[in-house]
């Protein structure tokens, strides 16, 4: 018999009332485990301030109705520890880029159930994407078993700029075919869910933030670079997205205005310098003829001068940028996510260097590191988003 929780166990409850009381105090306990993910009772009642025997009471019922599940015996009921059910509900993550689309089946724990990654033609059209990505959805549902009306929602994220209301901005120089479209709306039409759109670099902000190399972290950076070049900000504990959502488009500030011409339209932009494509023409003199970024680095950590020279130079010209949002923002931690953070110390060191050089000295260096949860990033980052607007009955 299905025991899925499509009603709240309570039922509606006059505002003000004791059942209301027990409504919001479900909310608050589903709440705790949501922001602090696998959780003791005990965690849940500090962080929430009910007490023990009110929150034993409700993650019994909570579980008796196949929301949340507990788990361990050891230290007693308080210290048991506490998640979502397995099956309580599904999430999917899309994630975009400018040659591929990777969607993911996660439950609401945010544990990856399947996934599939497809690459796609170079200035691909939105239609065309989405209907892959509602193809993979329905192959990775029918391997899983899962019905389409348990997948909750979606978090889809794209390499542009998105406002806040999922629209992809008007820039038709970084991504043509999506500009101008109500991607929201669309999406959800075609993946038959709720959908919530952000731009990768943010959502590698969040995913890094709440699952990787951010965790407990209030100011940091997450620095995609990949196709295209962006950042994303996370605030005092928060996503900052800017008075449109373009905030952390580091990857069209102006490095040498007599430069190459950037697909912004713009001259000299630092993507010009260290996207995939100008790293992979700046090994190719040396004789190379590597497919991606990641034969690259992969070349340099065996030892290639070249390839080693290539990944240097450009982890020290992300570092000028990094140093000039440094003085802006002072973050205090910097990560840096796309094939070339598999690089480690041959990319960070140099990057490192150049911000003691150009930034503000005295309390503005921050911590740099790679990716931790690295191509998975944007993916977990937009799961995470998903499931933060997912209305969950309690
Ligand atoms: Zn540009």
């Amino acid at each position: 018999m299905s025991s899925h929780p499509t009603t709240a166990p309570g039922g509606p409850a006059a505002p003000g009332s004791q059942a209301a009381l027990r409504v919001a105090n479900r909310r608050r306990v589903v709440d705790a485990v949501r922001s602090l993910g696998d959780v003791t009772q005990a965690g849940i009642a500090r962080e929430t301030a009910l007490a023990p025997s009110t929150v034993s009471s409700i993650v019994k019922e909570l579980t008796a109705c196949d929301l949340l599940a507990v788990e361990g015996e050891h230290g007693g009921r308080r210290g048991q520890r506490v998640r979502f059910s397995a099956s309580a509900g599904f999430l999917l993550g899309v994630d975009v880029g400018h040659r591929h689309v990777e969607v993911a089946v996660a439950d609401l724990n945010l544990t990856i159930r399947a996934r599939r990654r497809t690459d796609l033609p170079a200035g691909h059209r939105a239609t065309e994407v989405l209907a892959t990505a509602r193809e993979i959805l329905s192959e990775l549902r029918t391997g899983l078993g899962i019905t389409a009306d348990r997948v909750l929602r979606a978090g889809l994220t794209l390499p542009a700029p998105v406002d806040a209301d999922g629209k992809g901005l008007d820039s038709r120089a970084i991504l043509p075919h999506w500009a101008g479209l109500d991607v929201q709306a669309t999406a959800s039409r075609v993946l038959d869910c709720p959908v919530v759109v952000e731009n990768d670099a943010n959502a590698g902000a969040v995913g890094e933030h709440t699952l990787g190399a951010g965790r407990g972290v209030q100011d940091m950076a997450y620095l995609k670079v990949s196709h295209g070049v962006g950042a994303g900000l996370v605030l005092g504990g928060r996503l900052y997205r800017g008075a449109s959502g373009a905030a952390g488009e580091i990857g069209h500030v102006t490095l040498d205005e007599r430069a190459g011409l950037c697909r912004c339209g713009n001259r000299g932009c630092l993507e010009t310098f260290v996207s995939s494509s100008a790293v992979l023409e700046l090994v190719r003199p040396s004789g190379r003829q590597p497919r991606s970024v990641r034969d690259v680095v992969d070349a340099a950590l065996a030892g290639d001068p070249g390839c080693s020279r290539v990944v240097a130079d450009t982890g020290r010209l992300l570092g000028g940028a990094v140093a000039q949002l440094c003085n802006l923002l002072n973050p205090e931690l910097v990560v840096l996510g796309g094939d070339l953070s598999r690089a480690g110390e041959l990319v960070l060191a140099p990057l490192d260097e150049s911000v003691r050089r150009y930034a503000l000295h005295g309390g503005t260096q921050p911590r740099t590191m790679a990716s931790e949860l690295g191509p998975q990033a944007h993916l977990l980052g937009a799961l995470v988003l998903a499931r933060s607007k997912t209305p969950l009955p309690v």
